[in-house]
């Protein structure tokens, strides 16, 4: 992961705590052309915290009907405590509800019930298909004048709902 300086917009290599170009703090971690974890000092999506670092994290309600299933994926950045809230809400609805149909029995509830314990570890393989801000287009915006908070605040949380 490399990291995107939320002041000046430029990238710093991996392992840096304040940007080599500005010298300032919070840095943005940047994995696979997004941004997956944003430093102290902006508000989280769901409790408006800024104390802490948000993640970018995923989670998915799988439910499976007796024919048929369907599937709501979100994504949003979070403090540790809201996505882990997510994540484990997503957890219970698709351990009570995914399971009713064959297909979501033997492939689509296991499937969302691994990724939902792995984004607790780790922002997904590929974040833009999820969603991510876009690192570049975030660098855009900032050099058109805007700051961290507005760059940040243009994004939306973002939800996708699918049904086989
Ligand atoms: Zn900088
Ligand atoms: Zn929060």
């Amino acid at each position: 992961m490399t990291h995107l300086c939320g002041v000046c917009g430029s990238f710093s290599p991996k392992g840096s705590t304040l940007c080599s170009s500005c010298g300032a703090a919070p840095l943005l971690g940047v994995s696979g052309d997004a941004i997956v974890s944003i430093g102290p000092g902006v508000p989280c999506w769901r409790c408006g915290i800024d104390t802490q670092p948000l993640l970018f994290r995923v989670w998915i309600r799988h439910t499976g009907y007796v024919v048929g299933s369907r599937e709501l994926r979100s994504s949003a950045y979070l403090c540790r405590d809201c996505g882990d809230r997510e994540v484990a809400a997503a957890l219970i609805w698709t351990g009570l509800l995914g399971w009713w149909s064959i297909s979501s029995l033997v492939f689509r509830a296991p499937i969302a019930t691994f990724r939902n314990w792995a984004s607790a570890f780790r922002p997904p393989l590929r974040p833009l298909a999820w969603g991510a801000i876009p690192a570049a287009e975030f660098v855009r915006r900032l050099q058109e004048g805007g700051d961290l908070q507005a760059a940040y605040g243009s994004f939306d949380e973002a939800h996708e709902e699918g049904e086989r």
